[in-house]
């Protein structure tokens, strides 16, 4: 039974409500509730009883969980086992262990925030999200600090940047008089997509052994033409997958909840319902991590990478966000009469306001080398951020502008022409699919997220620039005489200083583009060209400002996403030459010798033989390969020499990645030609077919 498995392996609240004395369980609840700091007293009963519950469910080691700045979590296991002297042992967990971690920073990327002389680092418990037990192992969520306190992970910011929306979003509401919540949390759905791939061809490519994705390949007869595949019936290969995955998932608590074909070949999407931010952000990266062991588990990998593949679909991962109070209020809810809820509108605003004010952060927090094949891509949203309300709500928000009356258009039939369909009301706007930021009811989907990434960059993003517009709501409002009349002034400043953001249109048409350039939007390309504007004087301001980021722990982070974005393509590129040289020119002169062995056996015998043709392109495709790998090994040569800081970023950018692309058009056209038993490795066909 699901409704058994489901949090089986967490030690969540109705086990802590089970376990804990009833003091120690109240003052940890108010702890969360409040932000407040746990006193040690109760952290050593908390960790006294997970303990006891983690060995009754099999644990024998515990570990302080976190998300250093590589994009994976860290782990660092320790046995319960404490010897007592007279040869025996007992198992020991304290409040202090539970509390404080202290792994050596130097090992993880920090930007330089951290030498190695200096390697201290502290892992700090995360209270509000629950421990759970992966493998034997008791994991304990926590954020990842340096001794003096920067933050050296993605959880300490998020954590900082829920804070920061908590703070302002009470403060706006008690401006407008609302005063009966106590807390105001973000919360986050992440829509995972992935891709699937049997062990074995994986195994025999290099490129997705070392990069994720592939690096060759020639399109197969057939793609997502047919667009056949989306929510197409689940094979009963991956139907076992999905099955195994889901469990796995609801036993750790996450509420794995939608599952379905995505659009490519191969691809795939699980969706958890929406939890607090931290948790969710959590829950994802476990996600990530559950998707790949069972996928091994069945003879699969599990494919995370943003393009795996050219030609189809790449993965993302949708960001819904939005606001909720202690007692379950989605602040981001129209409710009945939208018009006049004032409430609602300047949360709305604030958003508005937030994304037009940073739309570059946005775009900036989902930069990587990954995403950078996808955004822009046709399937894919644009680089450009802009956001879309539907033109209902934008007509609405109008009206409140320019005075003009408005008239509702709720509650409208839809009319599907067959009467047997049972009726249901029409929503208040229709679905963009093309936006990049788009409010889809009584929530923000944000989707430029790329598949293998974590969410928290883009919802702390979120939080923070939502949070300083409210805060500006807050002070006018605050100082206003006529609330009612402030209110309405906020509301019309969001619509004529900040209404370029909204576009509900077609964000993948080419008149878009020219649109928003006039609108003044920005668009960064790729990675090398967004990461500078990291730490402009406005973004380091809006984070300071919130007190999300200091400037130097945001100055280190470029330095961290930099580098991350030279060493991924450096790694590409040396694997592109690798198989260049150690596999497909090798394949295109084995298939020379064949052809030309069949052309004298003819000959012998006086038949006509007509594979001149075929030798002859293959060995000026062989000549042209030889070329492109010396043009590669030259641009990786510069872009080497210049290390990993913004000059070799532009170099990897605009000469190493189109070397590379280069060298694949000479490939992939004799990958074509080319028997299937003298290429080397599994193609396209096999790869998104064979499952
Ligand atoms: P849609 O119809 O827009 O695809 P769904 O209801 O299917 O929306 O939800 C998509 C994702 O958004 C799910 O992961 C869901 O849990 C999440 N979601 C729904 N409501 C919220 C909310 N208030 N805050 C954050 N995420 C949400
Ligand atoms: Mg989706």
């Amino acid at each position: 039974m699901i409704k058994d498995i489901f949090g089986s392996l967490v030690f969540n609240d109705s086990v802590m409500a089970g376990r804990l004395p009833p003091d120690t369980y109240k003052e940890y609840k108010d702890c969360i509730r409040l932000d407040a700091p746990l006193s040690k007293e109760v952290a050593d009963v908390v960790a006294n009883a997970m303990k006891d519950w983690a060995i009754e469910h099999g644990a024998t080691h515990f570990t302080h969980w976190f998300q250093p700045m590589t994009g994976v979590t860290a782990e660092k296991h320790e046995s319960f086992l404490s010897p007592t002297g007279d040869g025996k042992a007992i198992m020991e967990f304290s409040g202090k262990e539970l509390i404080k971690g202290e792994p050596d920073a130097s090992s993880f990327p920090s930007g330089g925030l951290r030498a190695t002389f200096e390697a201290r680092g502290y892992t700090n418990w995360d209270p509000s999200s629950y421990a759970f037990i992966k493998d034997g192992v008791l994991c304990i969520p926590t954020a990842f600090c340096s001794y003096t306190g920067e933050a050296l992970d993605k959880k300490t910011p998020l954590l900082r940047s829920m804070e920061a929306v908590n703070k302002e979003a009470l403060r706006l509401l008690k401006a407008i008089g609302v005063t009966e919540y106590k807390h105001v949390y973000t919360t986050v759905g992440a829509e995972q997509e992935y891709f699937l791939v049997s062990k074995e061809d994986f195994s025999a490519r290099k490129d997705l052994r070392f990069t994720g994705r592939t690096l060759f390949g020639a399109r197969p007869p057939k793609g997502q033409d047919l667009e056949d595949h989306y929510f197409g019936p689940v094979n009963p290969t991956v139907s076992e997958y999905m099955r195994d995955l889901d469990e796995e998932l609801w036993k750790l608590g996450v509420a794995a909840k939608t599952r379905h074909n995505e659009t490519a070949p191969a691809q795939h999407e699980s969706a958890p319902v929406f939890a607090t931010a931290n948790i969710a952000v959590d829950h994802n990266q476990l996600t990530m991590e559950v998707m790949k062991r069972v996928a091994a588990k069945h003879g699969l990998v599990c494919l995370l990478h943003e393009k795996p593949f050219a030609g189809v679909s790449g993965s993302g991962k949708h960001d819904n966000w939005s606001l909720e109070t202690d007692t379950g209020v989605n602040l981001l809810s129209p409710g009945g009469h939208p018009y006049t809820n004032s409430r609602f509108l300047l949360f709305l605003c604030a958003v508005i306001t937030g994304v037009d004010n940073y739309g570059d952060l946005l775009r900036i927090s989902v930069a990587g080398a990954g995403n950078d094949h996808r955004l822009g891509g046709h399937e894919a949203p644009p680089a450009i951020v802009s956001l879309f309300l539907g033109d209902e709500l934008w007509e609405m928000l109008n009206c409140i502008a320019y005075d003009r009356p408005y008239v509702r258009h709720d509650g409208l039939n839809v009319e599907t022409g067959v009467h047997i369909l049972p009726r249901f009301e029409k929503d208040s706007s229709d679905r963009n699919r093309t936006s990049p930021f788009a409010f889809t009811g009584n929530k923000f989907e944000f989707r430029m997220p790329g598949a293998s990434m974590s969410v928290s960059e883009p919802t702390t993003v979120l939080n923070t620039i939502a949070a300083d517009a409210m805060r500006e709501f807050s002070e006018r409002i605050e100082n206003a005489r006529d609330i009612q009349a402030e209110i309405k002034a906020v509301i019309t400043e969001t619509v004529k200083e900040h209404g370029r953001i909204v576009f509900n249109g077609n964000n993948y048409s080419a008149e878009w583009r020219a649109e928003a350039v006039k609108r003044g939007l920005t668009e960064y390309k790729n990675t090398a060209e967004a990461l500078p504007h990291l730490t402009d004087a406005k973004n380091i301001g809006v984070f300071v400002r919130n007190g999300v980021f200091t400037e130097s722990e945001l100055r280190s982070r470029k330095e961290i996403y930099l580098d991350n974005y030279c060493k991924t393509i450096s790694i590409e590129a040396l694997t592109a030459l690798d198989m260049a040289r150690q596999q497909i020119l090798p394949a295109i002169a084995a298939y020379i010798a064949e052809l030309s062995a069949s052309e004298r056996g003819l000959s012998a015998i006086n038949a006509e033989a007509p594979m001149a043709e075929d030798m002859k392109k293959l060995s000026s495709l062989y000549a042209a390969g030889k070329e492109r790998i010396a043009d590669l090994e030259a641009a990786l040569f510069k872009a080497r020499a210049r290390g990993s800081g913004q000059a070799a970023a532009n170099l990897y950018a605009e000469e190493v990645l189109p070397a590379m692309l280069g060298l694949r058009v000479v490939a992939d056209e004799a990958e074509l030609i080319v028997s299937e038993e003298c290429w080397q490795y599994p193609k396209y066909d096999k790869l998104l077919f064979d499952i």
